[in-house]
């Protein structure tokens, strides 16, 4: 499939349903097994590397992942696998945790902006401004009218962002209840990761529905002209990691990063 199909099949078409009740955790996009799809998958990370330079080269826009999904949907993951070749100086990851001290005496996006990428820099949100949307409601941290008006207020956001030379690119992480209840299990036994496991993920797990639910109202409301959503099947790591890699190559291609012109002064100098 070619990166624009691909793309167009993931994305939330601005101003129809999300519908994640009909997308396919499990879908393999028409990619036969892990083997056969590595050779395109090294592709894509050199390329994203190589466009990343540009990016830095040119230092007048910037790319901002906004990764969201459930526990264990694998934000973790292709974040390390994805961006393997992309190098760590101007590229910035970002988690977002349950707000504190300064952050709880602001509004809510004061942090998310302060976060956000600078010109020529890829920026991540391990979890982002949706978690105002979405965890807000669930757990009903907030009354209604206060999380009801969030995505209105977001779409807004990103389009000033977007306004001033942000692309923002919106990943949500589509695990299926059944894969998920098996990485938890995995997580309490791996010593390894363990420690990811907090007390409080088995009351979000209880609420896999609600959750569902709040995300398909939230992703509706926010895929937008200029920054819309991509719903990729996560219960395959690397169906989620090409994916992810293919919408990352895509939105770095449209940006389409120039290199400085070479100084005229340089022009045939020879280093002694
Ligand atoms: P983790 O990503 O596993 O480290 O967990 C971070 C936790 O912080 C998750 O349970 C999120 O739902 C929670 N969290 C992140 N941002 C917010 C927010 N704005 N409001 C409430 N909870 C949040
Ligand atoms: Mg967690």
């Amino acid at each position: 499939m070619k990166t624009a199909e691909l793309i167009g099949q993931l994305r939330v078409d601005p101003g129809r349903p999300a519908r994640l009740a009909k997308r396919d955790p499990g879908d393999r996009l028409g990619l036969v097994d892990k083997q056969s799809s590595a050779t395109h998958l090294a592709e894509l990370v050199a390329e994203l590397a190589l466009l990343h330079n540009r990016l830095r080269a040119e230092a007048r826009r910037s790319l901002l992942l906004v990764l969201q999904g459930l526990d264990a949907s694998g934000k973790d993951g292709t974040i390390s696998h994805v961006f393997t070749g992309v190098n760590p100086q101007g590229c910035s990851v970002h988690s977002f945790k349950a707000p504190v001290g300064a952050e709880l005496a602001h509004d809510y996006l004061w942090r998310v902006h302060a976060a956000c990428p600078a010109r020529g820099e890829i920026g991540i949100f391990n979890r982002s401004h949706y978690e105002d949307a979405v965890t807000v409601r669930v757990n009903a941290l907030a009354p209604k009218n206060v999380w009801k008006r969030r995505p209105a207020h977001i779409c807004e956001f990103e389009r000033m962002l977007t306004d001033e030379g942000t692309t923002v690119l919106k990943v949500f992480l589509n695990v299926s209840p059944e894969e998920q209840r098996k990485r938890l299990q995995e997580r309490l036994a791996n010593p390894e990761k363990a420690w990811k496991f907090r007390r409080e993920d088995l009351d979000t797990r209880s609420r896999f529905d609600e959750y569902m639910s709040a995300y398909d109202d939230v992703l509706t409301e926010t895929s937008t002209d200029w920054a819309p959503w991509h719903i990729v099947p996560a219960d395959h790591n690397w169906v989620r990691n090409f994916a992810v890699a293919e919408l990352l190559v895509g939105a770095l291609r449209a940006i389409d990063p120039q290199l400085p012109a070479p100084d005229p002064e340089l022009k045939g100098v020879r280093i002694s």
